[in-house]
């Protein structure tokens, strides 16, 4: 992966943005966390917030004029979060501040003139930093203009603890002092000659000129002074004085003072908050004068949403799995590949995104967690890291799907050019041959110039599994298949081809199949659905492709069916089988397909044939729509199981001797097995649960009786029987009953046994 491809990819995900509260507060206090503190009752963490924030926390939470309140989401559904009266409860309910720790001394003086809330708070921050600090005030006591307030608005006792920070930290007070200038000079640099820095507070003083409101530097350098706008709002006096107290710490070090500061002071936050299904509640008020108990400020606290956006989790049980959001997986899966080499569960991360594009179509940034993982997975291919386990079984599939055993590319009896050539996909033609057969007899009665027919699967598989090289050989071969065809137009009934095809192959003409459908030109009737009422699944492969989405509910408009739509448009799930989840974290998968069979109760319609079978699967009744089109092997195709692995193999090479038997009347040479396997039910469940395929016991059984290299138990009968294929060994239990043999059990490992 490549390092400035990352940082870009952790740029984009928003969710660590601080909320509008926070960037809403000049001085950033994290109000989403303080709130989350009163919601737990925990008032001293909450106070500790505001502390860590600001120079005189206890001051401020009773009287700052509390600019974040107006930034609030809460407010679009309710009031606004009664942020200072939050605070304020942190104040009274809260006990005391921590003490603060005593810096390390520097050799550097720092003069404030001024003891206003600016002036002292400069006064405590430089000292926080070691600096040696005199603070001059005109008159007779610090923060003079905040005595006169009541008790209630502000405790005398807040102001004398607050302004204990001074002693603790060594300040020297002078009240009833004029800052004083070198005796003839009235020049603000001949201040210097007693200090390194100055900073006028800006409430009486004569300031000199200030050069710039992000540093509050003058013209004179050294000389810091802030605006009379303080006067007007407490926070923005103490913000004066913590960007003085920057400014002066910058210039004493030889810093810049410009530099890094753009995110100072109050600005808009870029935290995505979707507030539209909140449930709109008023603020908790209290007795005109009082401030909240206990209980009612935890009551609004509650009220608090709180702001997040993790859009994409809240729709995607693959992000939801991990606990956390993109911007940390992008950085884990960063980790796992450059740093620690691939461990098993990052490996597994990595490898358990459906790359179904959801995230994408939710997140307000565009984000796209497909493209993270795929990037992991080719570069962990390229570079060997990637463990032979992860997609093994898959691409073994694919191949087959590549082999003799499928593969055909024929004119229609007749003809010598095709003008259109029907591509099923590897996928229909695994689960329901019968209707490949019956679509393509369709077409060739319907559609004039010689109807071809292409059985070869896109390489979406190696797509998924990051391997570039196998993807690549595909999509040649299949190329190849197309331009001997006489490059006619492509029909396919397979979304994956569509999509695979239209991205990477782009010079081939391709359409859906469902609009070249009629069934008014068929001349049997299809078996009556269950109910005409049908919820549409689509598959994500075609995620928002129009083209194919309307044109299949054409189809079923064609077909009058009552269609029950599941999400927005573009929004569809996937089944668990995209980007090969289903064989890497085949629980995940299945959670994944689960969570889209709740969504309704009704029968599903969907146009993918793998979608339909991992709904039967999880026990969902779900029809292809060419169940609606086509006389089908089962008189209610909803109930139709899963055939799983073994059977989908089967069925594409049963597929192909079929179409080359009926359509071309050629024989195939079909083998006959040379022994007959009795599997049970659950044998057969486990096998397909541990994707081990029939034909690999068989192999297994065959090797064994073949050379006798077998172990035999004299107590059970029972043979043990291993072979090793590729990378794989499997282990098989049989034993025998007349002239069947009976499988009892079966596993694989993949480590080689000398
Ligand atoms: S709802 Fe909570 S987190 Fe969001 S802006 Fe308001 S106080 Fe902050
Ligand atoms: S499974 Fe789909 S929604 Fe979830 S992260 Fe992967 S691409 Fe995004
Ligand atoms: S939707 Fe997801 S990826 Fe996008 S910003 Fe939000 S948390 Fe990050």
């Amino acid at each position: 992966m490549d390092r400035e491809q990352v940082r870009r990819w952790e740029t984009q995900c928003i969710q660590e943005q601080p909320p509008a509260c926070a960037t809403g507060c000049p001085l950033h206090v994290d109000a989403r966390q303080l709130v989350e503190c009163v919601t737990r009752g925990d008032f001293k963490a909450g106070l500790a917030i505001i502390a860590g924030a600001v120079p005189l926390p206890l001051i401020l939470a009773h009287i700052c004029d509390h600019p974040c309140q107006a930034q609030c989401r809460r407010c679009e559904a309710g009031d606004a979060i009664e942020i200072n009266a939050l605070e304020r409860a942190c104040a009274g309910f809260g006990g005391t501040i921590a003490s603060m720790r005593i810096p390390s001394p520097k050799s550097h003086k720092v003069l404030i003139a001024g003891g206003e809330l600016s002036g002292v708070s400069a006064a405590i921050l430089l000292a926080q930093k070691g600096y040696e600090v005199e603070l001059f005030e005109s008159g007779p006591t610090l923060l003079g203009s905040l005595r006169s307030l009541g008790e209630t608005q502000l405790p005398k006792q807040a102001i004398t603890a607050d302004l204990d920070a001074l002693s603790f930290l060594g300040v020297t007070v002078r009240c009833n002092t004029a800052l004083p200038f070198p005796a003839g000079s009235a020049e603000p640099e001949s201040l210097l000659r007693a200090c390194d820095a100055v900073y006028f507070e800006g409430r009486v003083w004569p300031l000199p000129d200030t050069g710039s409101s992000l540093t509050l530097a003058t013209l004179h350098a050294g000389i810091f002074a802030g605006s009379t706008l303080q006067q007007q709002s407490p926070i923005r006096a103490v913000y004066e004085g913590s960007v003085a107290a920057i400014s002066v710490d910058r210039f004493l070090q030889g810093a810049s003072l410009e530099a890094g500061r753009d995110n100072q002071g109050a600005y808009a936050s870029r935290l995505y908050v979707n507030t539209k299904r909140l449930t709109a509640f008023p603020a908790v008020r209290t007795t005109e004068g009082t401030s909240y108990t206990k209980d009612e400020a935890q009551q609004e606290a509650k009220r608090c949403i709180p702001c997040q956006c993790l859009e994409c989790v809240k729709v995607c049980e693959y992000l939801e799995e991990y606990g956390a959001y993109p911007k940390r997986y992008v950085r884990q899966i960063y980790n796992n590949e450059c740093i620690v080499m691939g461990v098993r569960n990052g490996n597994r991360m990595v490898n358990s995104c459906s790359l179904c594009g959801l995230c994408t179509e939710v997140c307000p940034e565009n984000f796209s967690m497909a493209d993270v993982c795929l990037d992991a997975r080719q570069s962990m291919v390229r570079k060997g890291k990637m463990p032979p386990s992860a997609h093994d079984f898959a691409l073994r599939d694919m191949a087959f799907s590549q082999s003799d055993a499928f593969t055909l590319a024929r004119h229609q009896p007749g003809f010598q050019s095709s003008q259109t050539a029907f591509l099923p996909g590897c996928q229909l033609s695994a689960s329901s041959p019968q209707q490949v057969a019956a679509c393509y007899e369709h077409l060739r009665t319907t559609m004039p110039g010689g109807v071809g027919l292409i059985l070869q699967c896109c390489g979406a598989p190696a797509r998924w599994a990051g391997d570039e090289e196998k993807f690549q050989a595909a999509l040649s071969a299949l190329d190849a298949a197309w331009s001997s065809m006489g490059r006619p137009r492509l029909i396919t009934a397979c979304s994956s081809c569509f999509k695979t095809l239209n991205e990477h192959l782009p010079h081939i003409p391709i359409e859906p199949l469902w609009p070249h459908l009629d069934p008014a030109l068929l001349a049997k009737t299809p078996p009556e659905p269950a109910s005409r009422t049908l919820a549409i699944h689509d598959p994500c492969s075609t995620r928002g492709v129009r083209q194919v989405e309307d044109s299949a509910r054409a189809l079923l408009g064609r077909l009058g069916i009552d269609v029950v739509e599941l999400n927005e448009p573009g929004l569809t799930t996937c089944c668990g089988y995209g980007g090969l989840t289903l064989f890497v974290n085949p629980a995940l998968a299945d959670k994944t397909v689960t969570r889209r069979a709740q969504q309704s109760d009704v029968d599903f319609v969907t146009y993918c044939a793998m979608c339909r079978d991992r709904f039967a699967h999880q026990g969902k009744r779900a029809i292809h729509v060419l169940d609606l089109v086509f006389a089908n092997v089962s008189s209610d195709p909803a109930a139709r199981r899963d055939p799983g692995f073994s059977e989908r193999r089967d069925n594409r090479a049963r597929l192909k001797a079929q179409l080359l038997r009926e359509v071309w009347g050629e024989e195939g040479n079909a083998v006959e097995p040379s022994i007959k396997l009795q599997i049970s039910e659950d044998t057969r469940l486990l096998l397909e649960k541990r994707m081990i395929l029939i034909e690999d016991v068989r192999r297994t059984i065959e090797y064994a009786e073949s050379t006798g290299d077998k172990l035999e138990s004299s107590t059970t009968g029972q043979s043990l029987a291993s072979f090793r294929s590729g990378c794989v060994t499997y282990w098989v239990e049989y034993s025998r009953l007349g002239d069947e043999l009976v499988v009892h059990d079966a596993y694989f490992h993949r480590m080689e046994v000398r």
